[in-house]
């Protein structure tokens, strides 16, 4: 028998990681021993990190991405012979900071099956460089776009739910589960770092292993379950089949997941079922309220659909929650008061956590974004450290702005409605504009129903 392998998840929005409850199912199926830490709860398992054989870093994020350098380098320092493998989205984007001495090897797309030949290969004593679906730094391989017969995810020895974000409707907090029904998008928006990796493709979980998901966490306590599908609705059936069958055997459970306002116009008779099923909220990529912007990342909507996806949603009794990404290159002060005047008008200063306010276009390499012609009228260098092509806003006001908001998202309190004034302020003041006499906002009291996490990225 060989030493564990050590799994780590560094940050995954505040849930539970489905990053290592999926790689350890298929690892200990294979009778791989298997230690996993989420770092975002507890500390570096640091006796397994000293003797593993192999250690790998899940990185779906960016944040997650920022903290997992960290850690590597740290696991490198306590166990210099450990095969250290990044996987996840952002490994594949980063590989050439990667593989530059800090990773043996990374992995992308449907990773969990290759993850497994990978550990084999390297308890048999290899390197992984022959290993299919494995980019080291000898050898090239695309993410892996095969589909897997994943098993039902193993949550064994992974904090507990109460560990995480809690589901807070109605004045009430509960415990909030985590579950993905697909993997992968249709749609190829690009700022997204989705595209690049599974370039308009999307695997469907089997049902039977998303309602074993289901019915684990809530055997664990979870009243609420997120579908974190980058896009629920890429399969409308699927989605509702599942949500039925959810809702038949936990008639108390209620749920959100994330979809475009396309998918929200072109599947509208749907959200009444949803809501009868136990929906609450659906988190839908906005973006911008300036037609180029949406136009130019190709995001497939326009503000007046945004307007018609709440009405949808308002109609069906369900809270939005959209999110933005309020500085590009493309975006001016004026757009950018536009986008406040919007959220304002629609009534949905309580739906936006104001770290949704200060939001600056990251440009990973690989990006999609980078394929546009105009690439070269904004594109800086590579900071590849930060993991992003840098940019300046041709006017240094869009910049300020970005760093006031973003220190006002640092210590801002509970208050949305007095957060989203304070950027108001802010804004104004540097556009040197008095306030609009606006109407106060309806305040709503409770709140929309939210998950106690308001980062994203
Ligand atoms: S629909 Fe969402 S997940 Fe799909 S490419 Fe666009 S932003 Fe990414």
């Amino acid at each position: 028998m060989h030493l564990p392998i050590l799994l780590l998840a560094c940050y995954e929005l505040g849930h539970q990681p489905l990053s290592l409850a999926w790689p350890q199912a298929v690892l200990r199926e294979a009778g791989v021993a298997v230690v996993s830490a989420d770092l975002s709860v507890v500390a570096l398992p640091r006796e397994t990190a000293v003797s593993a054989p192999f250690v790998g870093i899940a990185v779906p994020m960016h944040t997650a991405l920022r903290l997992g350098v960290q850690v590597a380098r740290r696991v490198r320092r306590l166990n210099p012979s450990a095969h250290i493998c990044f996987y996840g989205m952002y490994a594949w984007l980063n590989r050439d900071y990667l593989l530059d001495g800090l990773a043996d090897s990374v992995i992308a797309g449907e990773y969990e099956r290759p993850l497994l030949d990978l550990v084999q290969d390297v308890l048999a004593g290899g390197q992984g460089t022959a290993v299919s679906g494995i980019t080291t730094a000898a050898s090239q391989n695309p993410p892996n776009l095969e589909r897997l017969n994943l098993p039902t995810p193993d949550r064994s020895g992974l904090p507990a739910l109460n560990q995480y974000a809690r589901y807070e409707a109605d004045g009430d907090m509960v415990l909030a589960g985590y579950v993905e029904a697909s993997r992968g998008c249709l749609h190829t928006c690009q700022h997204c770092p989705v595209v690049p990796v599974y370039n308009g493709r999307f695997f469907i979980i089997p049902h039977e292993t998303v309602m074993a998901d289901i019915r684990q966490q809530a055997a664990a306590g979870a009243k609420h379950i997120t579908f974190g599908d980058p896009d629920f609705l890429n399969g409308p059936g699927h989605a509702l089949k599942i949500t039925q069958a959810l809702h038949a055997e936990f008639p108390q459970l209620t749920f959100d997941f994330t979809t475009k306002v396309e998918h929200i116009l072109k599947h509208r008779d749907l959200f009444p079922t949803f809501k009868e099923y136990g929906a609450t909220f659906v988190i839908s990529a906005f973006e911008a309220t300036n037609e180029t912007i949406l136009a130019r990342l190709n995001k497939g909507h326009t503000v007046a659909e945004m307007e018609t996806a709440v009405a949808i949603l308002k109609e069906a009794g369900l809270a939005v929650q959209p999110t933005w990404m309020p500085f590009t290159p493309w975006t001016s002060l004026e757009d950018y008061l536009n986008l406040l005047a919007w959220i304002r008008t629609q009534d949905l200063i309580p739906n936006v956590p104001i770290v949704q306010l200060c939001i600056r276009m990251l440009v990973p390499p690989e990006s999609a974004l980078l394929n546009h012609p105009d690439v070269l009228a904004w594109r800086g260098p590579l900071s590849a450290e930060n993991f992003t092509y840098q940019w300046q806003h041709p006017d240094p006001c869009m910049d300020e702005l970005q760093q006031q908001v973003a220190a006002l998202a640092e210590s801002a309190g509970n208050n949305h409605y007095a957060n989203f004034a304070a950027v108001e302020k802010a804004a104004y003041r540097l556009m040197d504009a008095p306030m609009p006499h606006w109407l106060p906002p309806t305040i709503y009291e409770p709140p929309p129903p939210r998950l106690t996490e308001d980062w994203f990225c």
